[in-house]
């Protein structure tokens, strides 16, 4: 545990709390609008926003990987052991933070799964 509290000062609707700076932040999902500030700001990648939406999931998670990946690609789906688990498209390739935040498409089943992406070799 990293005692810091970026996230709880850069969240546009105070989404965030913490009592103490030792403590686990606690979001309050009645008030978040997934607006993803917190995901690039987090110094420990600790955060992620999960969106479901008719069949897909939108997952945005912190990449500190190059090259970045390139919005439209379809890379590896990979979940929280590195396995892979199927295959997700590139939706959006944030740098506005000092940590590049990517969001991919997976099929909605993978939505509690897919925490990382591999790109695919075309060698
Ligand atoms: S996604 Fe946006 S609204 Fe939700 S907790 Fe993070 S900064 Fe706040």
């Amino acid at each position: 545990m990293i005692p810091c509290n970026p996230c709880v000062a850069i969240c546009p609707v105070h989404a965030i709390t913490m009592n103490d700076i030792n403590d686990t932040p606690a979001v309050d999902f009645e008030k978040c609008t997934g607006c993803t500030r917190c995901v690039g700001i987090c110094p420990g990648l600790a955060i992620f926003v999960v969106k479901i939406k008719d069949e897909k999931a939108s997952i945005t998670f912190p990449y500190e990987f190059l090259p970045l990946p390139t919005v439209g690609n379809i890379v590896h789906a990979v979940d929280r052991e590195g396995k892979t688990r199927g295959t997700a498209k590139i939706m959006k390739v944030n740098t506005r933070a000092k940590t590049a935040v990517i969001t991919v498409e997976v099929d909605k089943t993978l939505a509690m799964d897919i925490r990382m992406i591999k790109v695919m070799n075309h060698d």
